[in-house]
Protein backbone atom coordinates (compact mmCIF):
# COMPACT_ATOMS: atom_id res chain seq x y z
CA UNK A 1 0.00 0.00 0.00
CA UNK A 2 1.19 3.45 -0.77
CA UNK A 3 2.54 5.34 1.99
CA UNK A 4 3.88 8.74 2.65
CA UNK A 5 7.85 8.36 2.80
CA UNK A 6 9.03 12.19 2.74
CA UNK A 7 10.55 13.92 5.87
CA UNK A 8 7.97 13.54 8.49
CA UNK A 9 8.86 16.63 10.45
CA UNK A 10 7.63 18.13 7.71
CA UNK A 11 3.85 17.19 8.48
CA UNK A 12 4.15 18.64 12.11
CA UNK A 13 5.02 21.71 10.94
CA UNK A 14 2.78 22.05 8.30
CA UNK A 15 -0.33 21.31 10.99
CA UNK A 16 1.94 23.90 13.94
CA UNK A 17 1.57 20.76 16.44
CA UNK A 18 3.88 17.79 17.39
CA UNK A 19 2.54 14.56 16.27
CA UNK A 20 5.48 12.60 17.42
CA UNK A 21 5.96 10.78 14.25
CA UNK A 22 9.66 10.02 15.26
CA UNK A 23 9.72 8.65 18.62
CA UNK A 24 12.47 9.49 21.04
CA UNK A 25 13.54 12.54 18.97
CA UNK A 26 9.93 14.71 19.10
CA UNK A 27 11.29 14.76 22.72
CA UNK A 28 14.41 16.38 22.47
CA UNK A 29 15.33 19.78 21.48
CA UNK A 30 16.35 18.24 18.46
CA UNK A 31 12.62 18.32 17.26
CA UNK A 32 12.37 20.43 14.28
CA UNK A 33 8.83 21.85 15.42
CA UNK A 34 10.76 23.98 18.40
CA UNK A 35 13.70 24.41 16.13
CA UNK A 36 11.22 25.92 13.02
CA UNK A 37 8.20 26.67 14.58
CA UNK A 38 7.13 27.74 11.22
CA UNK A 39 5.41 25.32 8.24
CA UNK A 40 7.64 24.45 5.57
CA UNK A 41 7.60 26.11 1.85
CA UNK A 42 9.09 29.39 0.36
CA UNK A 43 5.83 30.63 2.34
CA UNK A 44 6.00 29.02 5.76
CA UNK A 45 6.83 32.44 7.40
CA UNK A 46 4.46 34.25 6.10
CA UNK A 47 1.09 35.10 8.02
CA UNK A 48 -1.80 32.27 7.43
CA UNK A 49 -5.51 32.63 8.14
CA UNK A 50 -7.33 29.86 7.39
CA UNK A 51 -11.43 29.76 5.96
CA UNK A 52 -13.77 27.86 7.89
CA UNK A 53 -13.20 25.29 5.23
CA UNK A 54 -8.89 25.28 5.17
CA UNK A 55 -9.92 24.65 9.16
CA UNK A 56 -11.89 21.39 8.65
CA UNK A 57 -9.01 20.28 6.16
CA UNK A 58 -6.22 21.11 8.33
CA UNK A 59 -8.06 19.18 11.16
CA UNK A 60 -8.79 16.15 8.90
CA UNK A 61 -4.95 16.28 8.07
CA UNK A 62 -3.48 16.25 11.05
CA UNK A 63 -5.56 13.25 12.44
CA UNK A 64 -4.62 11.36 8.78
CA UNK A 65 -1.08 11.94 9.79
CA UNK A 66 -1.09 11.59 13.46
CA UNK A 67 -2.65 7.50 12.44
CA UNK A 68 -0.40 7.34 9.41
CA UNK A 69 -4.08 6.49 6.98
CA UNK A 70 -4.19 7.47 3.30
CA UNK A 71 -7.39 9.31 2.35
CA UNK A 72 -9.13 6.82 0.67
CA UNK A 73 -8.97 4.36 4.11
CA UNK A 74 -9.66 7.29 6.04
CA UNK A 75 -12.88 8.20 4.62
CA UNK A 76 -13.93 4.49 4.74
CA UNK A 77 -13.54 4.89 8.43
CA UNK A 78 -15.62 8.12 8.42
CA UNK A 79 -18.21 6.28 6.64
CA UNK A 80 -18.33 3.39 9.16
CA UNK A 81 -18.22 5.96 12.26
CA UNK A 82 -21.21 7.77 10.45
CA UNK A 83 -23.00 4.50 10.30
CA UNK A 84 -22.77 3.84 13.74
CA UNK A 85 -25.11 5.30 16.29
CA UNK A 86 -23.13 7.43 18.66
CA UNK A 87 -21.03 10.67 18.51
CA UNK A 88 -19.50 10.30 14.90
CA UNK A 89 -16.04 12.35 15.70
CA UNK A 90 -15.76 10.08 18.88
CA UNK A 91 -16.42 6.81 17.06
CA UNK A 92 -14.12 7.63 14.62
CA UNK A 93 -11.62 8.32 17.10
CA UNK A 94 -12.20 4.97 19.18
CA UNK A 95 -11.77 3.21 15.39
CA UNK A 96 -8.79 4.77 15.00
CA UNK A 97 -7.10 3.97 18.39
CA UNK A 98 -8.33 0.25 17.89
CA UNK A 99 -6.38 -0.18 14.85
CA UNK A 100 -3.46 -3.05 16.00
CA UNK A 101 -0.87 -0.96 15.15
CA UNK A 102 -2.13 1.99 17.51
CA UNK A 103 -2.42 -0.24 20.15
CA UNK A 104 1.01 -1.76 19.81
CA UNK A 105 2.02 1.83 20.60
CA UNK A 106 -0.29 2.38 23.23
CA UNK A 107 0.66 -0.66 24.67
CA UNK A 108 4.17 0.89 25.23
CA UNK A 109 5.71 -1.71 22.80
CA UNK A 110 6.55 1.14 20.01
CA UNK A 111 8.29 4.60 20.15
CA UNK A 112 6.47 5.36 17.45
CA UNK A 113 3.04 4.55 15.38
CA UNK A 114 5.31 3.92 12.06
CA UNK A 115 7.43 1.77 14.30
CA UNK A 116 4.40 -0.10 15.37
CA UNK A 117 2.70 -0.34 11.90
CA UNK A 118 6.37 -1.81 11.17
CA UNK A 119 6.72 -4.35 13.81
CA UNK A 120 2.72 -5.60 12.71
CA UNK A 121 3.89 -5.51 9.36
CA UNK A 122 6.74 -7.94 9.78
CA UNK A 123 4.44 -10.57 11.82
CA UNK A 124 5.61 -10.23 15.46
CA UNK A 125 2.48 -9.63 17.35
CA UNK A 126 -0.46 -12.36 17.61
CA UNK A 127 -4.50 -11.36 18.39
CA UNK A 128 -5.91 -14.17 20.37
CA UNK A 129 -3.21 -16.42 19.25
CA UNK A 130 -3.47 -15.31 15.24
CA UNK A 131 -0.81 -14.22 13.26
CA UNK A 132 -2.20 -10.33 12.22
CA UNK A 133 -0.03 -8.39 10.19
CA UNK A 134 -2.60 -6.18 8.71
CA UNK A 135 -1.51 -2.64 11.05
CA UNK A 136 -5.51 -1.65 9.80
CA UNK A 137 -6.23 -4.80 11.84
CA UNK A 138 -9.72 -3.13 14.23
CA UNK A 139 -9.32 -4.73 17.89
CA UNK A 140 -12.14 -4.99 20.00
CA UNK A 141 -12.79 -5.31 23.61
CA UNK A 142 -11.28 -8.53 25.06
CA UNK A 143 -8.57 -9.07 22.44
CA UNK A 144 -5.42 -10.43 23.51
CA UNK A 145 -2.37 -8.83 21.52
CA UNK A 146 0.75 -10.84 22.45
CA UNK A 147 4.85 -10.67 20.87
CA UNK A 148 4.66 -14.18 19.37
CA UNK A 149 7.27 -16.40 21.12
CA UNK A 150 10.08 -16.41 18.27
CA UNK A 151 10.42 -12.35 18.42
CA UNK A 152 11.22 -12.27 22.20
CA UNK A 153 14.60 -12.50 22.29
CA UNK A 154 15.23 -9.96 19.39
CA UNK A 155 17.02 -6.85 20.52
CA UNK A 156 14.26 -4.54 19.93
CA UNK A 157 11.77 -6.40 22.18
CA UNK A 158 14.30 -7.11 24.88
CA UNK A 159 15.42 -3.71 25.29
CA UNK A 160 11.83 -2.75 25.62
CA UNK A 161 11.29 -5.38 28.40
CA UNK A 162 14.63 -3.93 30.57
CA UNK A 163 13.34 -0.17 30.22
CA UNK A 164 9.89 -0.81 30.67
CA UNK A 165 8.48 0.27 27.71
CA UNK A 166 8.68 2.79 24.94
CA UNK A 167 6.07 5.15 26.42
CA UNK A 168 3.43 5.24 29.10
CA UNK A 169 0.19 2.79 28.70
CA UNK A 170 -3.36 3.42 29.01
CA UNK A 171 -6.29 2.92 31.07
CA UNK A 172 -8.06 0.86 28.36
CA UNK A 173 -5.45 -1.47 27.79
CA UNK A 174 -4.14 -4.18 29.86
CA UNK A 175 -0.05 -4.82 29.47
CA UNK A 176 2.32 -7.41 31.13
CA UNK A 177 5.43 -6.39 29.97
CA UNK A 178 7.46 -9.11 31.32
CA UNK A 179 5.48 -11.11 29.08
CA UNK A 180 5.16 -8.88 26.25
CA UNK A 181 1.57 -9.05 26.11
CA UNK A 182 -1.65 -7.01 26.65
CA UNK A 183 -5.18 -6.73 26.51
CA UNK A 184 -8.21 -4.61 25.26
CA UNK A 185 -9.97 -4.27 28.44
CA UNK A 186 -12.77 -1.94 26.51
CA UNK A 187 -12.88 1.25 23.61
CA UNK A 188 -11.14 4.72 25.44
CA UNK A 189 -13.42 7.43 26.21
CA UNK A 190 -12.61 10.79 24.25
CA UNK A 191 -11.13 12.27 27.42
CA UNK A 192 -8.35 9.14 27.60
CA UNK A 193 -7.50 10.13 23.91
CA UNK A 194 -4.65 12.65 23.91
CA UNK A 195 -4.22 13.77 20.46
CA UNK A 196 -4.79 17.37 19.84
CA UNK A 197 -7.73 17.35 17.69
CA UNK A 198 -11.04 18.81 17.38
CA UNK A 199 -13.02 16.09 15.27
CA UNK A 200 -16.16 17.89 14.88
CA UNK A 201 -14.04 19.84 12.59
CA UNK A 202 -13.41 16.52 10.44
CA UNK A 203 -17.54 15.26 10.92
CA UNK A 204 -18.18 18.87 9.55
CA UNK A 205 -15.70 18.57 6.45
CA UNK A 206 -17.12 15.02 5.67
CA UNK A 207 -20.79 16.37 5.76
CA UNK A 208 -20.26 19.57 3.58
FE1 LIG B 1 7.14 16.17 14.84
FE2 LIG B 1 8.66 14.52 16.25
FE3 LIG B 1 9.65 15.74 14.08
FE4 LIG B 1 9.14 17.10 16.33
S1 LIG B 1 10.68 15.48 16.04
S2 LIG B 1 8.64 17.73 14.26
S3 LIG B 1 7.27 16.08 17.07
S4 LIG B 1 8.00 14.22 14.14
Amino acid sequence: MARYRDAVCRLCRRERNKLYLKGDRCYTDKCSLTRKGYPPGEHGQSRQKFSEYGQQLREKQKARRIYGILERQFRRYFREADRRKGVTGEILLQMLESRIDNVVYRMGFARSRAEARQMVNHGHFRVNGRRVDIPSYLTRPGDEIALREKSRNLSVFKELRESAGAGSVVDWIEVDLEKMQGRVIRMPQREEIDVPLEEHLIVELYSR
